[in-house]
């Protein structure tokens, strides 16, 4: 990926060499082996457009950087971030114009550990704007179910925020696939495949969830 993409080689790459070029840039970032890249020649080569073959709905959260740890550059990814990464419709209109309009192949749902709008949710926070959009994140506390019987329901149980946090990326794909007539079709058409993913804000590594 040291190159950016072009329309040709957009074209060329399908749903599941995005994914894999996704895996292999978390593998380099891993193991501190990036690739070397010229960021001011990348964007030399994209003043005249972009070609990103993936978009990554992905959270605010100042640890979780999409071109830093899949290892790309300017012109390869997409970016919709909001704290505890849920959709709604102007995401999807951003995903819309990402996969119809622009060319994407690939659209991640991409969870992490240590969310704290995730944690904020499992602890009903209420603060100004924040109240409104941690109820977002209701649906997947309320749908989670306690890993150990009577266990507590809050932050401070690890495994209720891990449940919820994949529970939570599980229905964003749902929402999408619902709520979107356009990314539903072009996942049935095989143009473009959708998938979650968890980060793990401790060791660096992107788990994708089938
Ligand atoms: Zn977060």
């Amino acid at each position: 990926m040291t190159t950016t993409q072009d329309k040709n080689s957009q074209a060329a790459i399908t749903p599941g060499r995005a994914l894999q070029l996704l895996k292999e840039g978390n593998r380099r970032f891993m193991t501190g082996r990036g690739e070397e890249r010229e960021l001011m020649a990348q964007v030399n080569a994209t003043r005249g457009g972009q070609w990103p073959f993936a978009i990554i709905l992905g959270c605010i959260d100042s640890r979780v950087p999409s071109e830093l740890i899949f290892d790309a550059g300017i012109g390869d990814l997409f970016n919709a971030r909001v704290a505890g990464n849920f959709v709604n419709g102007d995401i999807l209109g951003s995903m819309e114009f990402a996969c119809e309009l622009a060319g994407a192949k690939l659209v991640v749902v991409l969870g992490h550990t240590q969310c704290g709008a995730i944690k904020g949710a499992c602890d009903g926070v209420e603060l100004g704007n924040l109240t409104g959009m941690l109820a977002r994140l209701k649906p997947a506390v309320e749908g989670t179910s306690s890993p150990v019987e009577a266990a507590e329901r809050t932050s401070a149980n690890g495994l209720f925020v891990r449940d919820v946090t994949v529970r939570n990326v599980r229905m964003a794909l749902s929402d999408i696939r619902e709520r979107s007539e356009v990314l539903e079709a072009l996942e049935r058409s095989g143009a473009i495949r959708l998938i979650g993913a968890l980060y793990d804000v401790e060791t660096g590594s992107v788990e994708f969830l089938d």
